[in-house]
């Protein structure tokens, strides 16, 4: 296929494709679109559609959109490597990762088989006769599903959402971050072109954001992916102050790795940690919202593990990723270059340089204005008198090694993210990881732990399993994503009804109890 970026990415809305009456020289437009009638289109034409479907019917045509996708994988793995600058290795995280959360959510939904209705739990009398009774109920809710998402996942960050609107039966409108949109919107064009799906179940808007949010009703859902920053302006907007629709925040955040102090250098587990670590900061050249970004080891071992880590780095082969020798390509553009050589010298002015693969590098086919950035790990042996290697989240190929004293300041530390997505431990005893799991279940999304039992099993620090929730609190945007069949919650509206046991009763009629 032609490979160039196409002058002018269309959107596909009101079941049309249509251009933007921008700029027609711009990469993408949405200015000049009729989204009244967009919206109007997906709420009153693709919704009922949709929901007239079972979920078993719904779970059916997301496995023909894995079907779709599958097909096009090629054309995919080109666009991420000429627009995002991944090595095919990141771009499957991305492509990869999307038919994996697609499929499963295809199984998943398959078991609700022919159910119209979520059940909540059983039936709770209110009379001490028993003949007047409650039951809560899941209805999907009759609106849409806007996605405004971030550039780093362009596919897998509109697939892990759509997933669970789709098989809920809600319409899904996505908003891709402008610098990386060209992948979302071919996935889009492919499965619209299959026509597996309701006419305007799934839109896409390539370029501002702008009107979006003042379309938003009540019982339409938002969710966003992308900077606190930008959060924070989304959540001030009418849509949400005073029209009360809901918004899912999957925001920033300072993940941590912590090594037990039972896992000495020599250890099987310290070894895994040091691999988690450097890959961690590699794998998509660090633009992934769940890597590692405070590495924690106890004070003691901390020389052996900044060596340890950059022994690793220093085989990381950065350029062009076309180039079959690159194991990291580049950043996503020259704007987040910047923004990292900011970051990192900003983490300076705190902590001492342990490793700087750009000192010796030389970028293999690619030169020193590339947005090429080799790995930085960074230093700082008493934790505790960091301040910003605990709240400066650099979105590249950067971690800070954190030295610790005892495993409580390690917690302590780890709680200075004011919230983040996955938290990961390292130790050779299983059951010790038990109590710092509890301790930081409630500032992480997902607690992950490893020890040389499941050194090949595990899924890995990073990786977005679609089984186990995505999300955090605090800092990290308070959204919670995925986790199964939990997905489904955002997306539908829970009711009490209660009313003669009688009618109680009949609710169980096509309805299946949404599995915990
Ligand atoms: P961003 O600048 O906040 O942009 C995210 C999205 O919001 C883009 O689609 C952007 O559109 C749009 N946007 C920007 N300003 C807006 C406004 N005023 N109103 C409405 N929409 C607006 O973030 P990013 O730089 O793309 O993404 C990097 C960040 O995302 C990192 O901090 C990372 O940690 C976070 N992230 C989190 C997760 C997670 O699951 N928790 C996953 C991936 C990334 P334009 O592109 O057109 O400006």
């Amino acid at each position: 296929m032609d490979m160039r970026t196409p002058a002018l990415l269309e959107n596909y809305l009101a079941g049309q494709w249509v251009a933007g009456n921008g700029d027609t020289l711009a990469y993408v437009s949405s200015a000049g679109l009729d989204l009244d009638a967009a919206f109007a289109f997906a709420r009153e034409t693709a919704g009922p559609a949709l929901r007239a479907m079972t979920y078993g019917e719904r779970a059916q045509r997301l496995a023909q959109i894995v079907a779709t996708l599958q097909a096009n994988r090629d054309d995919y793995y080109a666009i991420a490597t000429a627009n995002s600058g991944t090595v095919a290795a990141d771009s499957a995280v991305d492509i990869d990762g999307a038919i994996y959360t697609l499929s499963t959510y295809a199984k998943l939904g398959a078991s609700l088989g022919d159910a119209h209705t979520l059940l909540d739990g059983a039936t709770v009398p209110l009379a001490k006769d028993a003949s007047f009774a409650v039951r809560h109920v899941f209805r999907p809710t009759p609106g849409v599903a806007l996605f405004i998402n971030a550039f780093n996942f362009p596919s897998w960050g509109l697939w892990e959402k759509a997933a669970g609107a789709l098989l809920a039966g809600v319409p899904v409108i996505v908003k891709p971050a402008t610098a990386t949109a060209w992948l979302t919107q071919r996935m889009v064009a492919d499965v619209v072109a299959a026509g597996m799906l309701p006419p305007g179940s799934l839109s896409v808007i390539c370029g501002s954001a702008a009107g979006l949010l003042d379309r938003i009703g009540p019982f339409d859902v938002v969710s966003f992916t992308g900077s606190a920053d930008t959060a924070a302006t989304l959540r001030a907007h009418p849509a949400f102050t005073q029209r009360a629709a809901r918004i899912n925040v999957e925001a920033d955040s300072l993940n941590s790795a912590v090594l037990l102090p039972d896992a000495r250098p020599g250890t099987p587990v310290f070894d895994q940690f040091v691999r988690e670590v450097a890959r961690e900061m590699t794998v998509k050249s660090g633009q992934k919202c769940t890597a590692i970004r405070r590495a924690m080891v106890p004070v003691e071992h901390f020389d052996a593990a900044a060596a340890a880590i950059a022994e690793r780095l220093a085989k990381t082969v950065v350029g062009n990723p076309r180039n079959a020798s690159v194991t990291m390509g580049s950043l996503v553009s020259l704007a987040q270059k910047r923004a990292v050589l900011d970051g990192i010298a900003q983490l300076q002015t705190e902590a001492e340089t342990l490793y700087d693969g750009n000192r010796e590098a030389a970028f293999v086919d690619a030169d020193a204005n590339s947005a090429c950035v080799a790995p930085v790990l960074l230093g700082l042996r008493d934790g505790a008198t960091g301040k910003r290697v605990h709240d400066t989240e650099v979105f590249g190929p950067v971690a800070t090694l954190v030295g610790y004293r005892d495993l409580d300041e390690a917690v302590a530390l780890a709680e200075r993210g004011q919230g983040s997505l996955v938290v990961s431990l390292y130790s050779n005893d299983a059951l010790a990881m038990r109590a710092p799991a509890l301790a930081l279940a409630h500032a992480h999304g997902r607690v992950h732990a490893v020890d040389a039992s499941v050194a090949k099993t595990q899924t890995g620090h990073g990786n977005v399993m679609p089984q186990s929730l995505h999300g955090g609190p605090g800092r990290a945007g308070g959204g919670e994503e995925l986790g199964g069949l939990r997905a489904l919650r955002f997306y539908h509206v829970r009711a009490a009804v209660q009313g003669p046991a009688a009618l109680v009763e009949a609710l169980t009629q096509n309805a299946v109890e949404l599995p915990k």
